[in-house]
């Protein structure tokens, strides 16, 4: 079937059609972004053609460590998440508010704010739908919105990819976060290679998704469809080799402000702010203002920051977050504890960038094993 409007539902789509999916996403005026290979990691760009995919290659993944290796198969999405996430394109490290320019004895604001393309991400992951739908309750659910971030995100066509492996990093099952996708998508694929066969199962999310299948050619997919994702999301759930236990977290973390696991990973974090980069759901920014020699001109530029950095903490007479304890604590308390007050949930979703990017090898769901089990009382023998 191609060329009419697939309804909702789940369906398959061969290998050798993943390119007419992507032209077809194309044709409705989306620029897509997804995963290439650049300088040794699998991380997201603009993707002319399936070409770009990284194909057949795959990722070894633990604390403080990532490597690119070959697969033994053509998996398109056969990897796990890598140093980018998606927040680079919704909130861009580096985004200019507005200039202004000195005119007739005053200043002229210029707003240079032309309305986004439209982008379509490919391959997203379970978590990361959910660390989207967390920068959309920060940008877009509160009192103020984020115009810019929603201008970008109201124009957004999601192909989601079921996780076929789990990383050596990841924790999502633990965090109800993953490893299938399950709202918050246009399509969600599952990558199925059973020796010569190589297709796609396809569930449809939305109505422009139905178009989009509807103009790539596809077929209805069978029970044995279904029962193929059904194991690869039980294999991929049972590979996971983190776990973050939740239960009362954020009360764990408020009695524990002066815990000494503190100085411990105090003495190993070289307050980096590696993990604040790569996480999928850090949001902070700065304000910078610039002028030019002339003095004629000046522009403000949104920045990412860190809670890692003793600016972002400064306030007058000094920075209020002094010590590496203190901002890491203030990281991890506010991502797993002060975050639910804020927001009403958990600002993790288990990708585990954190851990992987860290150089000295800190992890998150170490850190919040280490405190609840100084709680048991079976601690200190
Ligand atoms: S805190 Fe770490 S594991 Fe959790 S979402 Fe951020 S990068 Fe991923
Ligand atoms: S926890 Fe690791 S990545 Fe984060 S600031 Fe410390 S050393 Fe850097």
């Amino acid at each position: 079937m191609a060329g009419e409007s697939a309804e909702h539902g789940i369906f398959t789509i061969d290998a050798k059609h993943l390119q007419d999916l992507l032209t077809a996403i194309s044709k409705k005026g989306y620029l897509l972004f997804g995963p290439t290979i650049r300088e040794g990691a699998i991380i997201y760009d603009r993707l002319n053609s399936v070409d770009d995919l990284p194909q057949g290659w795959t990722d070894e993944q633990n604390a403080g460590k990532y490597k690119l290796t070959r697969r033994q198969d053509y998996a398109f999405f056969g990897y796990n998440v890598g140093p980018h996430s998606w927040k680079k394109f919704l909130q861009p490290p580096e985004h200019r508010l507005w200039k202004c320019k000195r005119e007739n004895g005053g200043l002229q604001i210029i707003s240079d704010s032309p309305a986004p393309p439209k982008h379509a991400f490919i391959g997203v992951r379970s978590c990361e739908l959910r660390a989207i739908a967390l920068l959309d309750k920060v940008f877009t659910g509160g009192a103020y919105t984020d115009s810019e971030y929603k201008n970008r995100r109201d124009g957004l066509f999601i192909v989601a990819v079921n996780c076929g492996q789990a990383g050596g990093t990841c924790f999502c099952a633990s965090m109800n976060t993953g490893p299938k996708a399950t709202s918050g998508f246009d399509l969600a694929l599952t990558e199925v290679i059973d020796g010569e066969s190589h297709f796609f199962v396809v569930e449809v999310g939305s109505e422009i998704g139905a178009e989009v299948l509807g103009e790539t050619p596809h077929r209805a997919a069978k029970s044995k469809d279904h029962e193929a994702v059904n194991q690869i999301i039980a294999k991929t759930t049972s590979q996971m080799g983190r776990a973050m236990n939740t239960n009362g977290l954020k009360e764990l973390l408020y009695r524990n402000y002066e815990h000494p696991r503190w100085d411990l990973v105090a003495s190993r974090c070289l307050t980096c702010a590696n993990c604040t980069m790569v996480c999928p759901t850090c949001f902070c920014t700065t304000v910078e203002d610039t002028t030019d020699l002339t003095g004629e001109n000046a522009e403000r530029w949104r920045k990412w920051d860190s809670c890692f950095t003793m600016d972002f903490s400064y306030i007058h007479g000094g920075s209020v977050r002094a010590t590496p304890k203190s901002r890491y604590r203030q990281w991890m308390t506010h991502k797993l504890a002060t975050w639910v007050d804020q927001f009403g949930e958990i600002g993790c979703v288990g990708c585990g960038r954190c851990i992987t990017w860290c150089p000295v090898g800190i992890d998150i769901a170490e850190e919040v094993h280490a405190i609840r089990e100084s709680e048991s009382p079976t601690a200190g023998g």
